[in-house]
Formats: structure tokens, sequence, C-alpha cells
């Protein structure tokens, strides 16, 4: 506590009544920020947590950071206490974003502000912002590393070499968190002119998001469907040449069954192309090793630093600013959202994007843990 009244600048040192013409923000260390997240079987959950409440802290604030276990009766419970205990403000990445409308009616009736980080929180107007990255983005960068790991496209995105036909196969994520949709739409805004022309072709069949979506995001899951599409589409000989993967957990679980039918170890040893997402540090060091492809870049620690600069202007009375007010419709309303941009990783660019940034250490990528 000592340390929260030395440290509370911003909303907190509110002692000069003309500062910002904002309302009475109160003592930062009265305040009560509720964050809640998903799950920490995935690390980038953990790593947002822990950059929220650091920088919470930091502001003097006091912080109840709770992980659900993908578990949405845990998450809803953990907000419902939340709110009792007189949170002012709550952070929230939602396990299903539908499912929190009830919590959510509770916040507003409390008036306590809530912030919808990550994953859009659906089917409530209860919304009050939503700080996230580009979604939409980031399948167009999925499917375009997808499409330069083939080669029938550079780097640069000038037409590669290869024609094809290429055999791939896609994966979505979990068909209750927004994201999903906006990663597969923006993938397939890139893949379906390739699609209709012949450069891919899907042996499986299975091209609609329900066919492709991987629930809760789990590896196990995609490693399973991984095995069943190469039993049903691949055992006569057919080659597999790439897959598209929403997430770093489902592309280990893919390349894991690609594994046991014999494909690799590694991209150049047959191995198909599969991509991926968040950067984490398993994947990190399987792209290094040339085992997967790309992975999209999402820098947890802006997120984290948008989801407090948000919160701060809740507290002192005002709307953040948003740079985004078109794009995300939760059914009921259109949330006032803040993007942040992506970066796709390969084995060229890891240094650059994630070891100079000190995201990781060349160590820990080295170690992949
Ligand atoms: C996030 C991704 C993450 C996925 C699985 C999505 O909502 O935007 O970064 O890979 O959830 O946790």
């Amino acid at each position: 506590l000592g340390l929260a009244a030395c440290s509370g600048g911003g909303a907190g040192s509110g002692e000069d009544p003309t500062e910002d013409g904002g309302g009475e923000a109160p003592a930062a260390e009265d305040v009560l920020v509720g964050v809640s997240m998903p799950t920490q079987t995935s690390e980038r959950w953990i790593q947002d947590g822990e950059a929220v409440e650091a920088g919470l802290s930091d502001l003097g604030y006091e912080v109840d950071l709770q992980f659900a276990n993908d578990d949405i009766p845990t998450q809803s419970q953990q907000i419902d206490q939340m709110i009792t205990q007189g949170a002012d403000v709550l952070i929230i990445a939602a396990i299903d974003g539908t499912a929190l409308t009830g919590q959510l009616e509770a916040a507003a009736a409390a008036d306590i502000p809530v912030i919808s980080y990550d994953r859009l929180i659906r089917d409530s107007e209860n919304v009050d912002f939503y700080v996230t990255f580009d979604n939409f983005q980031v399948g167009v960068e999925q499917a375009t590393s997808l499409l330069v790991g083939l080669g029938v496209l550079n780097a640069d995105g000038s037409e590669g070499d290869a024609a094809g036909p290429f055999n791939v196969e896609l994966f979505a994520g979990s068909l209750d968190d927004n994201n999903a949709h906006f990663f597969w739409n923006g993938a397939m805004s890139v893949l379906q002119p390739y699609l209709d022309d012949g450069t891919l072709v899907v042996p499986s069949g299975q091209t609609d998001i329900e066919q492709a979506a991987i629930l809760r995001w789990q590896q196990e899951t995609a490693q399973r469907r991984m095995e069943d599409l190469l039993t049903a589409a691949y055992s006569d000989g057919t080659e597999l040449h790439g897959v598209l993967a929403p997430y770093d957990g489902l592309s280990r679980g893919i390349i894991t069954a690609l594994q046991g039918v014999g494909m690799g170890p590694g991209l150049t040893e047959g191995l198909p192309v599969v991509t991926g997402q968040d950067a984490e540090i398993a994947s990190v060091k399987l792209i290094q090793d040339d085992v997967q492809f790309s992975t999209i870049f999402k820098d947890t620690r802006l997120l984290a630093e948008q989801a407090i600069v948000a919160a701060e202007a809740f507290l002192a009375g005002e709307e953040p600013e948003a740079n985004d007010t078109e794009s995300y419709d939760n059914g009921v309303l259109v949330v006032p959202s803040y993007l942040l941009e992506v970066e796709v990783v390969t084995a060229d660019n890891i240094t650059e994007a994630l070891v100079d940034t000190g995201y990781w250490t060349q160590e820990e990528i080295d170690a992949g843990v």
C-alpha cells in the first residue's frame, strides 16, 4: 500500500481539479480492477494477465486477476465475485463470447465499465470498450504466409514460381470465440480465389468453418482431427502440402499428427507448411528448427497497455479513445475499439520481431520453454 501511495500517477493523482476536465477520479488505492482471463493452458493468456496486473499495480490500483480454466461457470462466478467486491472497472477476455450477459447486466447496474479484452463479448449492450488486435488481418496474414510457404507467393507478396495444385487442410478456432470467425474470414478472403482456380485443393472436402473448428482451441482435438483427415483423405498416398492453423497450440497438435505418419520431421524433409498464431515459445523454437513455418506475433504487452489506458479513461470519467468504430458489431451494438497491429514471424525474422523487442530471449527460444 505504501508503494501504491507514492506511485499513484494518472487517474489517482487528482489533487488538481482543473486537470483534464474529466470527472472526479477516485484515489488510486481505492480503485479495484477485476481482470478475468480465460485459461492458463495457453501461455499468451498468462502473459496478458500478468502484464495487465503489473501495469495496474504500478499505477497504485488494487487488482483481482482470475483465470477460469476454460470453464464458463468458473468465469461467470469469478466475475460475479469481482462485482460483489466492488470492482470499479472490469477487463474481461471471455471464454464464450455470448455467455456473460447476466454478469454484464449486473456490472451495468452497478455502473462498472466493462472492457472486452482481445475477444469481443457478444449479445450485450453493456460492453463499453474493446481492445484487441486487427483480427481480420491476422487471418489475412496466416493465409498469406501459407501461400508464401508453398511458394505460390513470394515473401514480398508478389506472384511466386510455384503453380500447384497444392493439397491443403484448413483449421479454425473455437466457434464461441468471436475472433475465430474473424481469423477464418480474413484467411478465406485470401485463399478463396486460389481454391476457386484450383491452385489449392482441400482433399478432405472440409471447407466450412463448422467442419474446421476446434472447440476451446484444444491442441489434442486438433491432433485428433488431423489424424482423422490423414486417414480419410491421405492414406492412399495423396500428398499434403500445407495446413492453415490459426493458433500455435493447434499447430503443434497438427505437427504431432503429421510426424506420427512419417511426414517430416522438418519442412525440408517433407513436413507440410503449417501456420500459427501467438508466437508461443514452443512454436517459435519449431519455427527456428524449420518444423513450423510461421506464426503471428501479437505483442500482448501492448494490448495490456491499451487495456490500462482504457481503464484509466473510464476511472477519470472519460471515454477511451477508439481507432475503430465500425468493425466489431457484437449483435447489439458496434463496440468502440482500439486495434493493434500484428506481425508475421518466420525463421527469417525471429530475431528482429521477438528477440530484439525483448519478447523472448534467444536462450528461451533455443530451449523452447
Ligand atoms: C486469441 C488468440 C489465441 C486464441 C486461443 C483468440 O481469441 O485472439 O490469440 O490464439 O484465442 O487462445
